[in-house]
């Protein structure tokens, strides 16, 4: 019994609660109860089944089976089971009760249940029933086929999905051409979908490692168990020597959407040298391998994946969510590809274009460099001159990619350190261009050089010192936007331009009448008529303190949640990973503040600035564009402060489209 609750309090306990919202305070309860024995005789045995195959969602049972054995043999995955229904042969009474029980217990849950039996002496015991675990896959299925059963309603259905699982939908397959070319060199239970390929890694300790150091890794292990945790999360995909459907690595994996093989008896597992032998060949730590966790094939070297093809039920719930969600989901994107793929997910704008990252490409970043490293007007002047044409040809695809749907262009906001040319090569290809001496442009990347580059001169800042890029800026939105809407007259083409890390309502404005200043002439040249709009990103506590002022001079908010996090917490973002672990480890965090949005804190100033800012000017709309747009959690508080919209990545998309509607539906 002490075993049992210690057990809330060990580190794999934190891990899990920490990637499923639970929150520490709850406890656990043991249930002490007589015990039945399936490892009497030939008499007895054990299983665990579901009532539905929690991979694909087929209603049918599906489970395994094993003669003289405790439920530990089957979950451990220390023998390998029978199919559940050859149980019918050994015990046909106790079999026929079971199918029975599922029915009943079916039938009173309304889902899928997941239990765990016992049969002594032909007797059937059932020990534990709960609602099954299942791939996301199985999860819409089962959604929509409870809908036709009658069990459910569209918005229980919407509400029984586990939007983070839904990212399994939306990871790579392989490539079916590389697939067809290659042959598998062994095969295993496929016990989580989705496709992986890495490099050999035999302990979870190593695949964390190597995943910190930016390598993708498969963990191979005898069978895994609760310590193997954190290696497992690390790993692209994991393959498993023992264990069935039901054993740790299968159900842990299929939970966190982890590409998973389990139970390739045909390996030869020699984990203390670090290697294995499968069809003949030695394998070593660093092979790359190759594993599909729907077929449970496994292949030798490297093959190349693809996106995932959405259908089927995803689209029926989808359009269920999207009839009861009240938030709009846009999406943060920078590109046109991006832009595309995320609308076919289902993204109705873009809530933040980072256009700093439109000049990571070579040719690109000199040109950028050239602004940065100018010391006079003029200097600064004739690179953005380069600089405009990219600006607005990127700014016309990305209308291009949006039919008319909202588009938000967030002004430079570089970091300088990120741009700043470091490299001999870059420095000498510089001093070129700006016809200066190799000393002078390093005495300029000194003068530049900030103690504090996230707090330094970036946003908004740079354009109070250099008016010159926010006017450059919004020529390149305006005419690109005027440009596509020449195009095509029936969209919508209405710029929304977003100015970063303001403080003060005076400083926003200072650049704001800049920005329209400028828009209103080039509108004024080409004799059209385009409405615009100026907003502000609420990331420094002292905009949310001031929101009622800055209300005055912009037209909406999008809350910069990463920035916003880093500066009330006083946590560096990008450092901020080093001591977090201690927080969690000493119960101080449950879970990242950067990953999941601090309501309390953060979340106050939120609140606080969206009611102040409304007060202001009511027509205020309002959005979030900080990773935490596509954090289930934190999409929910947003919803209940009166966001209009969240933003976010592309592929959290669905996610966001989901856990809006949960939101909505728990208040209904
Ligand atoms: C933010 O700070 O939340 C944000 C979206 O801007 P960036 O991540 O580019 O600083
Ligand atoms: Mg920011």
């Amino acid at each position: 019994i002490e075993a049992v609750f210690r057990s809330w309090d060990n580190p794999r306990a934190n891990v899990y609660r920490r990637d499923n919202d639970i929150p520490y305070s709850w406890g656990t309860a043991v249930n002490v109860m007589p015990m039945v024995f399936g490892n009497l005789n030939n008499q007895s045995g054990t299983g665990v089944a579901f009532t539905r195959d929690p991979a694909t969602g087929e209603n049918k049972l599906m489970g395994e089976f094993l003669i003289n054995a405790q439920g530990e043999d089957v979950v451990a995955g220390v023998r390998t089971p029978m199919p559940i229904a050859q149980m019918e042969q050994e015990f046909p009474e106790a079999y026929a009760q079971f199918l029975e029980v599922c029915e009943t217990l079916e039938n009173h849950y309304h889902d899928m249940q997941d239990m765990e039996f016992t049969v002594e002496n032909k007797k059937l015991y059932m020990l534990q029933c709960r609602n099954g675990k299942r791939t996301a896959q199985a999860a819409l299925k089962i959604a929509c086929d409870l809908v036709d059963e009658g069990h459910k309603t569209p918005a229980e259905a919407v509400a029984m999905i586990d939007p983070r699982n839904l990212d399994t939908l939306l990871h790579p397959q392989f490539d079916v051409k590389a697939l067809k070319a290659a042959t598998p060199m062994g095969k295993g239970l496929g016990a989580s979908p989705g496709a992986a390929c890495g490099k050999v890694v035999f302990t979870a300790e190593d695949a964390e490692k190597w995943n910190e150091m930016g390598e993708k890794v498969i963990l191979v292990r005898l069978e895994t168990s609760p310590e193997d945790i954190t290696g497992m999360k690390a790993a692209q995909g994991i393959l498993t020597v023992r264990g069935g459907m039901t054993s740790h690595a299968a159900v842990v994996a299929r939970g966190m959407g982890t590409c998973c093989v389990s139970g390739c008896g045909d390996i030869v597992m020699d984990e203390e040298n670090k290697k294995f032998t499968l069809a003949g060949k030695e394998f070593h730590e660093g092979d790359y391998i190759s594993i599909d966790g729907s077929t449970g094939n496994i292949y030798d070297g490297i093959i190349e994946t693809v996106d995932a093809q959405i259908a089927g039920e995803f689209g029926r719930i989808m359009a269920w969510a999207d009839e009861f969600r009240k938030l709009k989901v846009r999406t943060n994107a920078d590109t046109p590809a991006d832009a595309k793929k995320a609308r076919e997910l289902g993204a109705e704008g873009i809530g933040l274009c980072r256009t700093e990252h439109m000049f990571f490409e070579e040719d690109r970043i000199a040109a950028f460099r050239e602004m940065i490293c100018s010391d006079t007007v003029e200097e600064r002047e004739a690179a953005l001159e380069k600089i405009l044409p990219y600006q607005q040809g990127d700014f016309e695809a990305l209308y291009e990619a949006l039919e008319g749907c909202p588009v938000t262009i967030r002004f430079l906001d570089p970091p300088l350190h990120e741009f700043v040319p470091t490299e001999e090569a870059d420095i000498e290809k510089l001093a070129k261009a700006q016809n200066k001496s190799v000393e002078e442009i390093k005495a300029i990347i000194s003068s530049l050089h900030e103690f504090n580059p996230m707090m330094g001169h970036r946003g908004l800042r740079l354009a109070v010192t250099y008016p010159e890029i926010a006017k450059m800026q919004t020529k390149a939105v305006i005419r690109a936007a005027i440009n596509v809407s020449k195009a095509h007259p029936d969209w919508n083409v209405a710029p929304e331009i977003m100015i970063p890390l303001a403080c003060d309502a005076k400083e926003l404005k200072y650049v704001k009448d800049i920005v329209v200043a400028t828009a209103d002439a080039e509108i004024a040249a080409a004799g059209v008529d385009m409405k615009y709009e100026v907003g502000t990103m609420i990331e420094i506590p002292r905009a949310a303190l001031t929101a009622g002022d800055i209300a005055k001079e912009a037209e909406f908010f999008c809350f910069g949640t990463n920035d916003l996090t880093q500066m009330t917490f006083g946590f560096s973002r990008d450092d901020a990973g080093k001591f977090l672990n201690a927080y969690y480890d000493k119960k101080i965090f449950e879970s990242d503040p950067f990953a999941r949005l601090d309501t309390t804190g953060v979340g106050q100033l939120m609140e606080m600035a969206v009611k102040n800012g409304k007060a202001t000017r009511p027509s205020l709309h309002c959005g979030i564009c900080g990773e935490h747009g596509g954090d289930p959690t934190s999409v929910e508080f947003c919803h209940k402060i009166g966001l209009d919209y969240v933003s976010c990545s592309p592929f959290r998309v669905p996610i966001a489209r989901l856990a809006a509607a949960q939101a909505a539906i728990a208040e209904m």
